[in-house]
C-alpha cells in the first residue's frame, strides 16, 4: 500500500502517529544541522552526489564511439533565438540504471519499476582491495540486509580519465547468487557495468530475475564507507531497458562499513 507523507482520512491511528514521530524527527534533526551551520560546525547530514558527469568525452562502454554523447546546438542567441540543444544519448550513459528487459526478453522495462524502489536504505562498502572480481567470501563479512541498498566502492573509483579499463571490478555470479539469498533490494557499482567477461551475463540475470535493482556507473571516490539514504532518479523513459538517472545520498559520513 502506498503510504502518503500527509495526513489522509483513510489514515489509521497507529498510522498517523508514526507519521508525527517522523515529522518530528526530521524537524528536530533539521533544527540541529542549521544551528550547527550557523556555529560554523559540519552538518549533520552531508549530501553526496554520486551521479557522473556527462559530456561527449566521457568514459563510455568499450570506448565505443556510439555510445558518446553528442550535444548539438540546434538554436543560439546570435542567431536572435533562444540557446537550445539537443542530445543523443544511449540509455546506459554514465550514472544509470537497468531493467529486467535488459537481459530478460519480455521482461519489465524502467516506467513498470515504482520510484520509491530506487530509493531506501544504502551501505558503502570499502572492496578498494579487490583486483578482479567481489565474490561471496568478500561480501560476507559485511552481512548484506534484506531490503537494504549494497554499493560498491572499489578501485573503479579513482580510476582517472575518460578512458574505458577493460580491467574493472565486477560483482561476480556467485556473489549475485549470495545476495538474492540475502534478500537485498539493489546493487550499485562503481563500473559503467556490473560484471565482465562472464557468458551469459549470469551477474545481471540472478539480480534481474530475483527483483534487485542494478545501479551502475556510480561515483563513490569521495563517499566514505557508511551508512545512509540513497536517492537514485532515473528518467521517465517509457518502454525502455535502462536509464541515465541522477544519483545521490544522504548521510552523517559516518564511516560505519560495518
Ligand atoms: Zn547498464
Amino acid at each position: 500500500m502506498r503510504r502518503p507523507f500527509l495526513l489522509g482520512k483513510e489514515r489509521s491511528m497507529a498510522d498517523a502517529f508514526v507519521c508525527g514521530l517522523r515529522r518530528k524527527l526530521v524537524r528536530s534533526v533539521w533544527k540541529l544541522d542549521l544551528s550547527r551551520r550557523k556555529r560554523g560546525l559540519e552538518a549533520v547530514w552531508k549530501l553526496y552526489d554520486i551521479s557522473m558527469d556527462i559530456h561527449p568525452a566521457m568514459r563510455v562502454w568499450k570506448d565505443k564511439d556510439d555510445k558518446r554523447p553528442v550535444f548539438e546546438t540546434v538554436s543560439t542567441h546570435a542567431q536572435g533565438k533562444s540557446h537550445e540543444t539537443r542530445l543523443r544519448l544511449d540509455a546506459h550513459t554514465g550514472t544509470h540504471v537497468d531493467a529486467p528487459l535488459h537481459m530478460i526478453a519480455g521482461g519489465a522495462t524502467i516506467d513498470a519499476i515504482p520510484l520509491e524502489k530506487w530509493m531506501g536504505p544504502a551501505r558503502v562498502l570499502d572492496l578498494t582491495g579487490v583486483r578482479d572480481s567481489i565474490g561471496r567470501a568478500e561480501l560476507e563479512p559485511h552481512a548484506p540486509q534484506r531490503g537494504e541498498w549494497i554499493l560498491l566502492k572499489t578501485r573503479n573509483s579513482f580510476a582517472e580519465g575518460g578512458a574505458f579499463d577493460y580491467g574493472f571490478v565486477f560483482l561476480n555470479a556467485e556473489a549475485a547468487a549470495y545476495l538474492k539469498e540475502a534478500g537485498v533490494r539493489g546493487v550499485g557499482i562503481d563500473a559503467l557495468g556490473v560484471e565482465r567477461d562472464q557468458p551469459g551475463y549470469p551477474t545481471h540475470r540472478t539480480l534481474l530475475e530475483a527483483g534487485i535493482l542494478i545501479a551502475e556507473g556510480l561515483c563513490l571516490k569521495d563517499v566514505p564507507v557508511g551508512s545512509y539514504w540513497l536517492i537514485i532518479a532515473p528518467l521517465r523513459l517509457i518502454g525502455v531497458e535502462a536509464a541515465p538517472a541522477r544519483a545521490f545520498l544522504i548521510g552523517a559520513g559516518d564511516g560505519n562499513g560495518r
